[in-house]
């Protein structure tokens, strides 16, 4: 697809037929009655912000303990924070007094102005009730909630039952936007991403990565009443914006590659990976415990589930440092950084799975020896 537009010119700055196929491909398969586009997934939350801002006239948002939502200003904030600024470095796994409580902290960056500090609130993840309890104190500042529906950015972290509806319904009850980022999980957990496969459906979503097959994009959409601000004053916009380039590669992933079909064989394929690492975990005991989500899955070093950002402190990281080499020595280049998860490709086989689950084995043997 890349190869044929190229020919055919890469950029007009205009609207083209195939950027608005990719647009419909992309509301078809998200549930979203409108859709603009970015070139990334940072740009895609910080606009999402700006119409979420722009549609309620509110300043503050509300975001998760620990999460990425990309590069802006506005988010940077309780990003992977090191745990002595939470004040637990000696209590990782007990009670803090913090824990469960919303607070604003200084930037994760240098460089973001002072005045923005107070404007994002930060609550952990799986927790309704911090969310409620904001909107309870100053329900009518929120411009916006917004999370990863799955966080991505520290190993994997599931929403719990009905944690996703009580958000959306909070915010419905006090006039905010629930943003979901779906930039990682949108194209990788199912066909119609976190959405879909959680049931779900937030004002506004968040996507980049996998909706552009390789090539840059980023897009966010979601209720049309919410969207038009954009043509009602809120300014939305960008040379690159839903480039032919871009859109071409897009569409060919989107209606070509990761098809209902590709789904089926992704999750199954992840099932087999995640299911062979839990074995090499269980037979030797190492405190770790696979997630299986589609095409992403990951192998987190604690023996329980993470149902928030402070269980991730709880993990054991050096495991994961002494992981990454072992399995680059034998031709298995994992996800970089300290994610701990994979994505599998509608390229990958079995037997590429099987050298995967073989490496890990022989990982895990090696820690216990
Ligand atoms: N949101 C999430 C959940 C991400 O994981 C990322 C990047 N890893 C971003 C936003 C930012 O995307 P980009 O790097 O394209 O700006």
């Amino acid at each position: 697809a890349i190869r044929a537009v190229a020919d055919q010119g890469i950029h007009f700055a205009v609207t083209t037929e195939t950027t608005v196929a990719l647009a419909e491909a992309i509301c078809e398969r998200f549930q979203l009655e409108q859709v603009r586009f970015v070139n990334s997934g940072t740009e895609a939350t910080m606009d999402a912000l700006r119409v979420a801002r722009a549609a309620t006239g509110r300043d503050r948002v509300v975001k998760m303990e620990g999460s990425y939502h990309g590069h802006h200003d506005a988010l940077l904030f309780s990003v992977v924070p090191e745990a002595d600024t939470l004040g637990m470095r000696d209590n990782v796994s007990g009670e803090s007094v913090a824990k469960g409580a919303a607070y604003t902290t200084q930037p994760t960056s240098k460089g973001i102005p002072r005045s923005m500090w107070e404007d994002t609130i930060i609550v952990p993840f799986n927790d309704a009730q911090a969310v409620e309890d904001v909107f309870a104190e100053r329900g009518d500042q929120i411009a916006a909630v917004i999370l990863e529906p799955v966080m991505m950015n520290i190993g994997i972290v599931v929403p719990q039952p009905g944690y996703l509806q009580a958000l959306r319904d909070a915010c419905d009850r006090n006039g905010s936007v629930l943003i979901f980022d779906e930039v990682k999980c949108g194209g990788t957990i199912a066909y119609g991403g976190a959405t879909e496969r959680f049931g779900v459906r937030p004002h506004l979503a968040a996507f980049a990565k996998a909706v552009g097959g390789g090539a840059t994009t980023g897009a966010f959409g979601g209720e049309a009443s919410i969207m038009e601000v954009v043509t009602k004053g809120a300014a939305q916009q960008g040379t690159f914006n839903g480039n032919p380039l871009s859109a071409a590669a897009g569409l060919a992933a989107l209606t070509k590659v990761l098809t209902r079909d590709a789904y089926e064989g992704l999750g199954k394929m992840g099932t087999l990976l995640a299911e062979g690492c839990q074995r090499a975990i269980g037979e030797t005991g190492i405190p770790a415990h696979t997630v299986d989500l589609g095409a992403k899955g990951c192998v987190s070093y604690r023996s329980e589930p993470l149902k928030d950002y402070r269980d991730f402190l709880d993990t054991l990281p050096d495991l994961y440092y002494a992981s990454y080499p072992w399995m680059v020595n034998r031709g298995l280049f994992m996800t970089p950084g300290d994610e701990e998860q994979w994505t599998i490709s509608v390229q990958h086989t079995e037997e590429d799975l099987q050298r995967y689950i073989d490496a890990f084995g022989e990982f895990c043997q090696e820690l216990v020896k």
